[in-house]
């Protein structure tokens, strides 16, 4: 997934906004985000949201080009002209799915799926009205905002989703129903997790993968999150000692909210902002590092990976159990 402004035009915006900070910087950060070039998960999604912000929220979409007929599933009726005229009262987010809360009561719920790009062109402030790209093969969703910008929703692989629902049912809609609490939020606590594991047989990196259980978190950063706990991936959510499974709250806060700030950063991080290779810049301790030292001061093992389900996970043997 790779977002970024249209070719060519970064240097001309920054010039013309040059006061206007805040712009500019929330403007970068779309810029310069690419997340490890796969599935999207919670803080990356957050991060497109807050980059989306200042060009999509009060802003009235003017014309919506819906230049196929579906993504990973079918596009809703009348998809284009439930769109067109509308003003984002509020860009908000649930789970992985980006919810653009319309003046009609309709809510526009997007999904990036594992390739999908959001490119913008165009300059909000209004300046350079006529001057966007030409569409690409895979641009299959374009906005023409009020304000000048133009959002672009790019998917090669077409595993992304769009749909709209009305806004006071959202919690029924078929995508969003069964999903868990909100890591993030007050619904997700140490006694919830301890009775949605109780006398589970599964391991407890699948348990946490299991979106009823808990909303929005994948393969990386439930690994980050156990390495921090000390869990083996490995171990059988239900029996994995009280204490210990308490204990995974706070830390799954923790990967969570760490990652997020570092999407902030990249942002704010004018030097991130130099053409395609700007990447969003994390560390993780675990993922993705099979054979390197484990971080943990003394421990002196190496980074392992296993398959479970189909997916691969890293852990310090030693330091997980
Ligand atoms: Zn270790």
């Amino acid at each position: 997934m790779l977002w970024r402004f249209s070719d060519g035009r970064r240097g001309e915006i920054l010039r013309y906004v040059t006061g206007r900070q805040t712009l500019e910087r929330r403007l970068r950060h779309i810029a310069t985000l690419n997340p490890l070039g796969c599935m999207p998960e919670l803080p990356e999604v957050e991060t497109v949201r807050r980059g989306l912000l200042p060009v999509m929220e009060n802003a009235v979409i003017t014309r919506a080009d819906i230049r196929r007929p579906d993504l990973r599933w079918p596009f809703p009726e009348r998809m284009a002209e439930r769109l067109t005229g509308q003003r984002v009262e509020a860009l908000r987010r649930r789970s992985k799915y980006i919810l653009a809360d319309l003046a009609s009561g309709e809510t526009l719920i997007i999904h990036l799926g594992m390739s999908g790009r959001i490119l913008i062109s165009g300059d909000p402030l209004g300046l350079f009205h006529h001057n966007h790209p030409a569409p690409e093969k895979h641009d299959h969703v374009v906005f023409d905002m009020a304000n000048g910008a133009r959002v672009t929703f790019n998917d090669a692989r077409r595993f992304g989703a769009m749909d709209l629902t009305q806004t006071d049912a959202i919690d029924d809609h078929w995508l969003i129903a069964s999903l868990g609490p909100e890591p993030l939020g007050n619904a997700f606590h140490e006694d919830y997790l301890v009775g949605r594991l109780k006398g589970r047989n599964t391991p407890i990196k699948a348990a946490l993968l299991d979106q009823r259980v808990v909303a929005g978190l994948g393969n990386i950063y439930v690994c980050e999150a156990l390495f921090r706990a000390g869990v083996s991936p490995k171990r059988k959510a239900g029996r994995i000692a009280e204490p210990r499974v308490r204990g995974l709250v706070p830390v799954i806060r923790e990967v969570l909210q760490e990652a997020i700030e570092a999407g902030g950063s990249s942002l704010r991080d004018y030097r991130q902002a130099d053409g395609e290779l700007g990447y969003f810049q994390h560390t993780f301790r675990v993922y993705d590092r099979e054979g390197a030292p484990c971080p943990t001061p003394g421990c002196g093992s190496e980074i392992v990976r296993i398959v479970q389900s189909g997916r691969s996970s890293f852990y310090c043997p030693r330091c997980q159990r």
